[in-house]
């Protein structure tokens, strides 16, 4: 039997992580963030002191790698590099930034694809990135192009990293967020757009709750019509 797959792309800070995971534990689905693994790719290069830019240093790099994920009890995603779990320091904004130019790299999006569509195949899946409904699973049952104002996003990251012990002046959460919405969306390899059968969602205006009722209810009414 094959697998049902949702699809969850936006830029930084839509809420996608929290949202997709949220309606993964209510479906019962696998859930898997693709950013976490890019930014586990460019925390190997960053601690192997490569420039994240240069294709053919990434490029050496990549066949030292092994990139895992694994579950814990709570349901949760952990990143293993080479078997070392680096769950929280992916999450620093140093790795935002190699991760963001990382995955602008082909040879790293093309190394990265089989692992995304290996777990699609094997799990009912909501994966959340930049381009699963695009170009990782483009034939997914279900797309939705979760999107916010970059204002509120800035102001929903600064939230997210006071709670991590992690605050960052909200300037310059914010520019991050601008700088990285231009890259995603003007590089040349997988840039960040919506499909064009995906259903846009718009969160601003909506707190997590209204924004979680809007996923499930998009996906249920897909697979009712499957
Ligand atoms: O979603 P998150 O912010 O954790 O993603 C980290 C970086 O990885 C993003 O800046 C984005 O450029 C990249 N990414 C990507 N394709 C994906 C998921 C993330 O290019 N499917």
């Amino acid at each position: 039997m094959s697998t049902i797959r949702v699809a969850v792309d936006g830029p930084s800070g839509a809420g996608k992580s929290t949202l997709a995971r949220a309606a993964a534990s209510a479906l019962g689905f696998l859930y898997v963030d693709t950013g976490a693994i890019y930014r586990t790719v460019g925390l190997s290069v960053r601690d192997r002191g490569a420039d994240p830019g240069d294709e053919p240093a990434v490029a050496d790099i990549l066949p030292s790698l092994r990139v895992e994920l694994r579950y814990d009890e709570a349901g949760r995603q952990r990143m293993l590099l080479n078997g070392r779990d680096v769950s929280e320091e992916i999450r620093l904004p140093e790795i935002s930034r190699y991760a963001s130019a990382v995955s602008a790299l082909p040879v790293v999006r093309a190394y990265l694809m089989e692992t995304q569509r290996e777990l699609a195949r094997r799990n009912n899946v909501i994966m959340d990135g930049r381009d699963i409904g695009t170009v990782v699973l483009p034939d997914a049952e279900v797309k939705v192009y979760l999107t916010a104002s970059a204002q509120v996003r800035a102001e929903r990251r600064c939230r997210e990293l006071e709670e991590r012990g992690t605050p960052q002046p909200f300037e310059e959460v914010l520019r991050d967020i601008e700088d990285r919405d231009y890259r995603d969306t003007h590089r040349e390899a997988a840039p960040l757009r919506q499909a064009e059968d995906a259903v846009p969602l718009d969160t601003s205006a909506l707190d997590f709750q209204q924004s979680l009722e809007a996923l499930l209810r998009l996906v249920r009414e897909r697979m009712a019509g499957l």
